[in-house]
């Protein structure tokens, strides 16, 4: 064993550094949060090759005193924390004093400065850590940073980035959620010369999320606001029909903190329970404000996790306030309930959940399955909780909610141009003379009506209307030797067929056809047929995920997509597969978007597809069927060639003959 040494200082810097500073979007995100803590009203951000080659951050904010430049940049130098127990009470978003320490270390640094006041500035160069002098400078009041060639003395760590592209996007994302979290700074982001964000600083929520999110998310939005004992909920949320195929709309911030966090997720949607069709997903700009004492925001290296000392109060308020103000809406809702029954009993949401397990289970927390609530009394039943508790929505009962119809913004003097969303430029999009495509058609096994239900049931089909022609199969279970009868459709959900040998069987169409549809993409013998847009669709989706969809053209055009960069996150659509309804074309691509994350192999990635595609191709529950169609799915159970749904449910249950008679005690 080699005897133990103590690391060279520039080593160890190194090292820490790799926990700070893991891609552009991390410095550019310790830059801006510097800057926001020293109190700017106008950021600017500009990145070029996806902040590998520049990254400058400009601020007017308080500035650096000269002599104080160099110890900016050594490791634990803050002026934003001076004891321990400072730490229980953080309000800035720094507090480590290690980012600009981190950022040097694997960078070459300029830093322009002038203090509110001061007569002249100062700046400073750093290469890889190392300060040169500090000298004296002409500057507007503020700071500006600029960094270099980022990674150049790790090579290790450059080997893992990943295309400019996908930087650029993150860093995109990041300035979306920073211009969220601080409507009352004006941000300006600007990639490889181009602007591409840039919102008015006028302290107003709906004008950022305009600028940042689009005129059509801002258009689906509810406002929300609500208080909890000290903690407070304001924001927007999505209306119960504008459902998004992902939970990547759903942006959350503590104490103006953007975090991820599993346990206002579950509370946002448990808002929303038996409101939005599964499958779907709110969208959200939430801001929770509570005592600094009462979150822990010192539990990961980037800030992007917190712990809550009282998480069940906090679970509460987001979910009362979303229900009270989607209630006060007037959208029918459930009777909401003691959020006790809903979050896990330990209080250890955050360490209890990883994120996949929390996928799998949908919002539901881990260890209490939530029983099916009750259909609401007609006086609904408010919450017993122990939280004192006030919803501005419930004060304002009389106003009822709206969505917003947000204006577009004023051309903000000292900030150039107004922002423009997508949906503004999609009046401009070319529609591209398409020929038409000489592809082998698919067999479609199942014409999907796509409807409202219109009967309340499907009356029993006579028996001759029933003779299938069954080719011959080998691997036959149950016998397949004469036809099932089909006796009905119940709950639009599920056939009711007989069987020869007495049996009484339901199947659920929509898993049978999943099923089919799944069986039929995986074999792939045929092209996928497509259908050509009448306009482009440009799909407005988060950048990461814009970046994702973008980064699997070739994946997506197999599945018969055809996309294309419509920039800032934007994805144009022109074709996509004939058996999906093309006004589920956004929704499918950000739940591609979410299966291509979760896959880990192209393979796996490909599975993940698959099994989007078998169910958004799929009649619904719910949906009017038509005989023909369901004789099929009856066909394909009864030929035991579908048993189970792509996700291992089965598809069809029997009830046998003595099963019935003991139900009515015959037998
Ligand atoms: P932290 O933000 O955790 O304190 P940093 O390494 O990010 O640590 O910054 C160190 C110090 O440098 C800050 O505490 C602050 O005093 C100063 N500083 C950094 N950036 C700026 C800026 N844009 N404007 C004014 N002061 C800044
Ligand atoms: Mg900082």
């Amino acid at each position: 064993m080699p005897h133990i040494e103590q690391l060279a200082s520039h080593v160890a810097d190194l090292i820490a550094a790799g926990e700070v500073v893991e891609r552009p979007a991390s410095v550019v995100k310790e830059l801006v949060e510097n800057a926001i803590d020293a109190g700017s009203s106008a950021v600017v951000v500009e990145i070029q090759r996806g902040g590998m080659g520049l990254i400058r951050v400009t601020d007017n904010g308080c500035g650096i005193a000269p002599g104080e430049l160099p110890t900016a940049f050594l490791r634990h130098a803050t002026s934003k924390l001076r004891t321990a127990d400072d730490l229980a009470k953080i309000g800035t978003l720094g507090f480590r004093g290690e980012a600009l320490a981190a950022i040097s270390a694997v960078s070459r640094v300029d830093i322009l400065t002038r203090q509110k006041g001061a007569g002249c500035g100062a700046s400073l160069h750093l290469e890889g850590g190392v300060p040169g002098q500090v000298e004296e400078a002409g500057a507007p009041e503020g700071t500006t940073i600029a960094v270099r060639d980022l990674f150049y003395n790790t090579p290790a760590r450059l080997k893992f980035m990943r295309k400019d592209s996908a930087e650029t996007a993150a860093v995109a994302g990041l300035m979306q959620h920073l211009a969220l979290s601080h409507p009352d700074i004006s941000f300006k982001f600007i990639k490889d010369g181009a602007e591409s964000l840039h919102t008015p600083g006028d302290g107003k929520l709906e004008s950022a999320v305009y600028a940042a999110l689009g005129r059509d998310f801002a258009r689906g939005l509810v406002r929300v606001e609500g208080r909890g004992g000290d903690i407070a909920v304001s924001g927007f949320v999505t209306a119960p029909l504008m459902g998004r195929g992902s939970r990547s709309m759903q942006v959350f911030f503590v104490n103006g903190r953007f975090i991820k966090s599993q346990l206002l997720t579950a509370a946002l949607e448990e808002g929303y329970r038996n409101q939005m069709m599964k499958g779907k997903f709110p969208g959200c700009v939430l801001n929770v404000t509570l005592p600094v004492t009462a979150v822990d925001v010192n539990v990961h290296p980037a800030k992007t996790q917190v712990k809550f000392a009282r998480e069940r109060e906090v679970f509460d308020a987001v979910y009362h306030t979303v229900l009270d103000c989607l209630d006060a809406k007037g959208a029918p809702v459930a009777a909401p309930k003691n959020a006790g029954q809903v979050v896990n009993p330990r209080q250890d949401f955050f360490q209890s959940m990883d994120a996949k397990t929390f996928r799998e289970q949908g919002a539901k927390p881990a260890e209490k399955p939530v029983e099916k609530p009750p259909v609401r009394p007609a006086a609904p039943a408010r919450p017993v909780w122990d939280t004192e508790w006030k919803s501005a929505a419930r004060v304002a009962d009389s106003q009822p909610q709206k969505p917003l119809g947000f204006r577009p913004l004023e051309k903000p003097a000292a900030l150039g141009k107004a922002p423009v969303s997508v949906t503004e430029r999609r009046e401009a999009v070319p529609v591209r003379e398409t020929p038409v495509k000489a592809e082998a058609p698919a067999v479609k096994e199942v014409p999907v009506k796509q409807e409202a239900p219109k009967r309340p049931f499907v009356p029993a089909i006579p028996a001759e209307q029933q003779k299938l022609d069954l080719p011959g199969q080998t691997t036959i279970e149950p016998p397949k030797e004469a036809p099932w009868r089909i006796a009905g459709e119940v709950l639009h959900t599920y056939i009711v067929c007989e069987s020869e040998d007495g049996c009484v069987w339901l199947i659920d169409k929509h898993a049978a056809h999943e099923r089919i549809n799944f069986d039929r993409l995986k074999a792939a013998k045929e092209p996928v047929m497509r259908q050509t847009l009448l306009q482009p669709v440009a799909a407005e989706l988060s950048r990461e995920d814009g970046a994702l969809l973008l980064e699997n053209l070739e994946l997506l055009e197999q599945f018969g997509f055809a996309c294309e960069d419509f920039g800032d996150g934007a994805v144009l659509v022109r074709e996509v597969p004939a058996d999906i309804d093309a006004g589920d074309t956004v929704s499918t691509l950000e739940e591609l978007a979410e299966n291509l994350r979760s896959g880990k192999s192209l393979e796996e990635k490909r599975e993940n597809l698959l099994h989007t595609m078998a169910c958004k191709a799929a009649i619904k529950g719910g949906w009017t069927s038509d005989v023909s169609e369901l004789k099929v799915l009856v066909e394909k159970v009864q030929s035991g060639e579908v048993k189970y749904c792509p996700h291992g449910r089965p598809v069809a249950v029997k009830l046998t003959k003595y099963e019935l008679e003991k139900m009515f005690k015959r037998a």
